[in-house]
């Protein structure tokens, strides 16, 4: 029996779920999964440049944990790059500390708590939003873990 996986803490979610080498066409890319933790792992040490301990802090897990997310995050990300393969961010045992929202009329791009409910953009009114935690199936669960 596989041990449960505790559950993860992502930042935000990605901007970006989806990469394709350019000229190629998806529908005959081999797929690559990058899960949302393996993504946080990588985001963090690798973009903001945080020792191993810090990021295994921030996403509140073992180093032993952040060091084989890590690892298996570079290696995907490579297989990407080098392969040429179509990548997609999904999954992962995780919830997410913020949210981003994006507003559909005027593009505005803003950064929430995932627990506060926004239902208009504070730039122009409108209520054409795209919830990106939403969009990973998160949002309730994530405020309910904190
Ligand atoms: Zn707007
Ligand atoms: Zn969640």
């Amino acid at each position: 029996m596989p041990r449960p996986q505790d559950d993860r803490i992502v930042h935000e979610p990605p901007l970006f779920s989806a990469f394709k080498p350019t000229g190629a066409s998806g529908k005959n890319l081999e797929q690559i999964l990058l899960t949302l933790d393996e993504f946080e792992a990588f985001r963090l040490a690798d973009f903001i440049g945080l020792s191993h301990a810090e990021a295994a802090d921030e996403m509140e897990i073992s180093r032993s944990t952040f060091t084989r997310l890590i690892e298996k995050a570079r290696r995907k990300i490579a297989d990407f790059i080098i392969q040429g393969k179509l990548l997609t961010i999904e999954g992962g045992s995780i919830h997410f500390r913020n949210n981003i929202i994006r507003c559909l009329s005027c593009g505005h791009m803003f950064k929430t708590n995932i627990s506060c409910y926004i239902t208009e953009c504070p730039a122009c009114h409108s209520s054409d939003l795209i919830n990106m935690a939403g969009g990973f199936g998160h949002g309730k669960c994530c405020h309910s873990k904190q």
